[in-house]
C-alpha cells in the first residue's frame, strides 16, 4: 500500500477501535499527518507497524471513586489512568480533575503527552489520567476526601519507576499534597518520586509551578527570535487564569511584553495596562474566585461577561486554557488584527482548521506538544531532584528549563527543515517526537 494510503488506514482504524473519543482522533489524525515522510526514510518503522502500535495504548485503567460530601450524601465519580507508552522511561503524565474528563479526553492527552515527553529529551514515557470530579465550589475536606478515595485505587499502578502522575487542570499543589499523604499511608514508603507538582517543604522542585507558563514564553521568544524580534513592546493576550496564564503573564512581563487581556469560562477582563501579577495571584491562587472580581481592585480594567478573548487586537496570543478554545474563525480574526505569533500554553487549544489558518498566514505557529513542554521538563527535574535526595535553587532550576525550550525549539526547527516544512513546528515537534520513540521501540522488540 502506497504510505500516504497507509497512514490514512491507520487513521480510520484508530477512529473505527475508539468509537466517540473525537479529541483522541484529532489528535492522532494531527500526527499522522506529519509521519509521511519519516515513513518513506525509515522503512523499519514501517515494517514494525511502529505507528500502529503508538496509537495503542499499553493499559488503561478505569475505577470508581467514591467518596462521601460534606452533607454525608455518598457521591460517585469516575476514574482513569491511560499508560500511553514506557519506551522512554516511566509512564509521565498529569491529572485532569474537571466534568469534561471522559477516556477521550485522558486519551488525546495521554497520546500528545508521548511526543510532548520525547521532545525534552529527558527520560519520560506518557501517560494521562484525571476523574470527572468537579473541584470547583467543593471545600478542602472534600476535595481531600475524594483525593483519598481516587488514590486508594490508583496506588497499585503507580510508582517512581513505572508512572509517575502529576497535576493539569482542577489538580494543583493541594490536590497533589493529598493524593501524595494518601499514597504514603497506603504502601507505608516515603517515595517522594511518584508524584511531581509536590510542597517545596516535602520533595517538590523550585519553578514547577511557574514551568508551563516560563516554558512557553521562553519557546515563543525563541520564535521570535527567529525572526529577529522579542517581547519588547508587544500586547499579549492570554487566555485563561490559571497556573499556566499566571505564569505566563509573569514571564511575558519579565521580557518587556504586556498582556492586556485574561479570562475564564465566564467572561474575559481587558487590562490595556497590562495585569497586575500580584492581585491574579491572589484571586486565582489563594481565594480561588474569578477573574471578574480583578475589576474591582484595577477599576480601569473592563470585564466582558461572555465575551470572547480572541476578539482582543493582539501581537501575541498565547491559549491556556483548554482545548478546541480557538476556532477557525477566531483564528482569522487573530490573524486579520495582525497577530504575528501564538505559543499553546494549554493541551490541544487550536482547531485543524485554526491551525491551518495560522500556518497558511505565516503566523508563527507554536503546537502544545513543544511550548507546554516545560512543565512536564521541570517534572522529570523534580525527578532527579528526589532520585538523588536533592534540592536546587530557583535559578539554577530555571536555567535548566530555559536551556530545556531552547532545546525543544531547536529539534522542531531542525525536524522541520530536514523533512521539508520549513517554519512549520508542528510538522517538526511531530518528526522529532516520534522519533526518538520509534527508535526505542525498535529497539526493544516486538513489546
Ligand atoms: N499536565 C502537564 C502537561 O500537560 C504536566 C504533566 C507532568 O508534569 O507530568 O504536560
Amino acid at each position: 500500500m502506497p504510505l500516504l494510503e497507509r497512514v490514512e488506514a491507520i487513521y480510520q482504524d484508530v477512529v473505527k477501535r475508539n468509537p466517540g473519543e473525537s479529541e483522541f482522533h484529532q489528535a492522532v489524525k494531527e500526527v499522522l499527518e506529519s509521519l509521511g515522510p519519516v515513513l518513506v526514510k525509515y522503512p523499519d518503522f514501517a515494517e514494525a507497524k511502529i505507528i500502529e502500535r503508538i496509537c495503542e495504548p499499553e493499559r488503561q485503567t478505569i475505577f470508581r471513586v467514591p467518596w462521601q460530601d460534606d452533607r454525608g450524601q455518598v457521591q460517585i465519580n469516575r476514574g482513569f489512568r491511560v499508560q500511553f507508552n514506557s519506551a522512554l522511561g516511566p509512564y509521565k503524565g498529569g491529572l485532569r480533575f474537571h466534568p469534561s474528563v471522559y477516556l477521550g479526553i485522558i486519551k488525546f492527552l495521554g497520546f500528545e503527552q508521548i511526543f510532548k515527553n520525547s521532545l525534552t529529551g529527558l527520560p519520560i514515557g506518557g501517560a494521562k489520567g484525571g476523574s470527572d470530579f468537579d473541584p470547583k465550589g467543593k471545600s478542602d475536606n472534600e476535595v481531600m476526601r475524594f483525593c483519598q478515595s481516587f488514590m486508594t485505587e490508583l496506588w497499585r499502578i503507580i510508582g517512581e519507576h513505572t508512572d509517575v502522575p502529576a497535576g493539569d487542570i482542577g489538580v494543583g499543589g493541594r490536590e497533589i499534597g493529598y493524593l501524595f499523604g494518601q499514597y504514603k499511608r497506603l504502601t507505608n514508603k516515603f517515595e517522594a518520586g511518584v508524584l511531581t507538582g509536590k510542597g517545596l517543604v516535602y520533595g517538590g522542585s523550585q519553578v514547577r509551578t511557574e514551568a508551563t507558563g516560563y516554558g512557553c514564553t521562553y519557546f515563543v521568544e525563541e520564535m521570535l527570535k527567529g525572526k529577529k524580534n522579542g517581547f519588547k513592546g508587544k500586547k499579549v493576550v492570554v487566555s485563561g487564569s490559571g497556573n499556566v496564564a499566571i505564569y505566563t503573564l509573569e514571564k511575558v512581563h519579565q521580557l518587556g511584553g504586556k498582556v492586556i487581556a485574561m479570562s475564564d469560562s465566564n467572561g474575559v477582563v481587558v487590562d490595556e495596562r497590562g495585569f497586575h501579577l500580584e492581585t491574579v495571584q491572589q484571586l486565582k491562587e489563594v481565594e480561588r474566585r474569578r477573574i471578574r472580581d480583578y475589576c474591582d481592585y484595577h477599576k480601569h480594567a473592563k470585564y466582558q461577561a461572555g465575551g470572547n478573548i480572541w476578539d482582543v487586537p493582539c501581537d501575541v496570543a498565547m491559549p491556556s486554557a483548554t482545548q478546541n478554545e480557538i476556532t477557525g474563525k477566531d483564528a482569522r480574526k487573530l490573524v486579520k488584527n495582525g497577530c504575528i505569533a501564538v505559543g499553546e500554553g494549554a493541551n490541544m487549544p487550536t482547531t485543524p482548521e485554526g491551525v491551518q489558518i495560522f500556518l497558511s498566514a505565516g503566523v508563527l505557529f507554536g503546537p502544545g506538544k513543544a511550548a507546554n513542554a516545560g512543565g512536564v521538563a521541570t517534572s522529570a527535574l523534580e525527578m532527579q531532584q528526589n532520585a538523588g535526595r536533592e534540592a536546587w535553587g530557583f535559578e539554577e532550576t530555571d536555567a535548566k528549563l530555559h536551556q530545556i525550550m531552547k532545546n525543544v525549539y531547536t529539534i522542531c526547527s531542525e525536524a522541520a527543515d530536514e523533512f521539508g516544512s520549513p517554519g512549520n513546528f508542528v510538522v517538526g515537534a511531530n518528526i522529532a517526537g516520534f522519533i526518538k520513540v520509534a527508535r526505542a521501540m525498535t529497539a526493544h522488540g516486538l513489546v
